[in-house]
């Protein structure tokens, strides 16, 4: 009496609820790398091998647990490069009497999983996932019927469930939030910690070599891999980040610097989404260590908001927007995303830096996700699928159910203002002041035309302008539009000239 547990590239957690309760000698775990999964947007060469080494580090550590696990690699003959595929092969070969899968991380997948039932004659159990906070049934019960979903209010109630820097039913330190304290910008001469480098073992060498040879073509660098790809790795990262960025990571989380590409953040994503470290648990970390006085409480509120507030509600929004979440585009933009965003070649030394570090690491922190790389898109009105394509292929921490609404609602507001409030546009002067990316400009941030100004001073004029049948109603985006109105008709033209001959240049 066989089970059959097919554990996902993004279920690699010991806890993972489909092995819970499960007998070892009774189940067969099955884990297979899919090609049509690694090459279905074209993912950076990094994220593929992170995703496939720490799979086969985590099948090794099965093993070593008492599991037995059916691999399927990806250049085995006769992996046929379909999950559900593969299970037919592994039902032929295990005879299981039944299959327990997790239930998917998004639509696409959650689809294949549900057709299984129909497909196959025994029966297959879909068990919730466990590592999130929020429960798909919370989330909607908290969502429907609401007249605005905001991030702000979901927050409080996963503070009041998990009870994280609660005093009673109270928010420790008398406030829920301490965002006004974190957005401070950073010098040079700060102590910037880096995250520890992990040098690539045999088995992730031998991945990455793979990588090079079957996905040549796809985007990104190799050459810095320093990612953790086992628990151990992972938690040491975690640790590391707790001792040395923690204690500034509030004050500093929207800073940015030239070739500085991690500042204070944790760079715990990719370990988060794919399995190997526990959001909750890590949480709970970051409050230990503020209540030893270890770190200040706009540092530990502003991560554990990170954590239990924006990456809970964004998985919230994801399935309860549904499947079409993904076609919306409520601002009508309909440029082809530029050259630039692959290659990383443009005199916007922000976007360069920003897209440069992604091609090198696979990573970008979020200032510069949202308010260089994304702001960019939505001010020159690229296509948000392309937008959200681009996203999903370069990073390292990218899954659909979290970067699309990142993406797509955060970023784009293609959502119309469903996950935020107002979009997220900025001219060049917020970049100036939170970053020191335009001293080394060719432009100059204090222009707003001629040919050496900020492309981002007119872009976002123009963004304004453009979408004021959409925008001028927001309360949030009063003081743009009256500060559009004073201005002569002579200067608004030429913003919206200058607008359209630097759009006109990306082709
Ligand atoms: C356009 C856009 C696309 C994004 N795509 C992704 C994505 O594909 N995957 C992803 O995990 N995050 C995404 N984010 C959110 C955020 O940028 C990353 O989680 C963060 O940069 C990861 O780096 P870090 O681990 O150093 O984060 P830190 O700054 O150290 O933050 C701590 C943790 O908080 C969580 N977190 C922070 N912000 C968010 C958020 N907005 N949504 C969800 N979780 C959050 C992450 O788990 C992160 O590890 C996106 C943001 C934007 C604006
Ligand atoms: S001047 Fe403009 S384009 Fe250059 S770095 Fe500053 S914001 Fe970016």
């Amino acid at each position: 009496m066989k089970t059959l547990i097919p554990i996902l590239g993004d279920q690699l957690s010991h806890q993972i609820s489909s092995l819970s309760g499960q007998d070892k000698s009774q189940a067969v775990l099955l884990m297979v790398e899919v090609a049509e999964e690694a090459a279905y947007v074209p993912h950076h060469k990094a994220k593929i091998a992170y995703i496939l080494s720490a799979m086969r580090h985590h099948a090794h550590d099965l093993e070593s647990q008492g599991w037995q696990v059916d691999y399927v690699y990806l250049d085995d003959p006769q992996n046929c490069g379909n999950f559900t595929g593969e299970i037919v092969r592994a039902i032929e070969k295990h005879r299981p009497h039944k299959i327990r899968v997790t239930e998917a991380g998004e639509w696409r997948v959650k689809a294949m999983l549900d057709s299984w039932g129909d497909r196959f004659e025994i029966p297959v159990d879909i068990i919730p996932d466990t590592r999130f906070i929020a429960s798909h049934s919370e989330f909607e019960n908290w969502a429907t019927d609401r007249k605005q979903l905001r991030m702000e209010f979901f927050y409080r109630e996963m503070r009041r469930k998990t009870g994280l820097l609660m005093q009673g039913d109270k928010p420790e330190g008398g406030q829920w939030n301490y965002d006004s304290e974190n957005r401070k910008p950073a010098k040079r001469d700060h102590q910037i910690p880096k995250p520890l480098h992990f040098p690539p073992d045999v088995l992730t060498l031998d991945v990455i070599d793979m990588v090079t040879v079957r996905f040549g073509n796809h985007i990104g660098r190799t050459a810095n891999f320093g990612f953790a790809v086992t628990r151990a790795d992972a938690l040491r990262q975690q640790a590391h980040f707790l001792d040395v960025a923690l204690p500034r990571f509030g004050d500093y989380q929207d800073a940015m610097l030239t070739d500085e590409p991690f500042l204070w953040h944790s760079i715990l994503s990719p370990y988060i989404n794919s399995g190997l470290l526990d959001p909750l648990e890590l949480c709970r970390n970051v409050e230990t260590r503020y209540r030893e006085g270890l770190v200040p409480i706009n540092a530990a509120e502003g991560f554990i908001r990170q954590v239990i507030g924006w990456r809970e509600y964004v998985r919230g929004i994801y399935w309860f927007a549904g499947p079409d979440y993904v076609n919306r585009n409520a601002l009508g933009a309909s440029r082809p995303l530029p050259d630039f965003y692959w290659t990383g070649k443009t005199d916007m030394h922000c976007m360069a830096q920003s897209i440069g570090q992604t091609l090198d690491y696979a990573y970008a922190h979020h200032i510069q996700r949202l308010m260089i790389t994304g702001n960019f898109a939505l001010l020159a009105g690229i296509n948000p699928v392309e937008v959200h394509q681009w996203y999903l292929a370069v990073y390292a921490d990218a899954y659909e159910w979290v970067e699309l609404p990142n993406t797509l609602g955060m970023s784009q507001f293609a959502d119309g203002g469903m996950l935020a409030s107002k979009p997220y546009a900025s001219s060049g002067a917020y970049i100036n002041r939170m970053s020191d990316y335009c001293r080394s400009c060719r432009y100059d941030v204090k222009q707003r035309t001629g040919p050496d100004a900020c492309p981002f001073n007119a872009l976002y004029w123009d963004f304004v302008a453009r979408n004021a049948p959409m925008l001028r109603t927001n309360p949030r985006m009063a003081m743009p539009y009256k500060n559009w109105e004073r201005m002569t008709g002579a200067d608004q033209a030429a913003l919206r000239s200058n607008a359209a001959k630097f759009l006109e240049t990306l082709g």
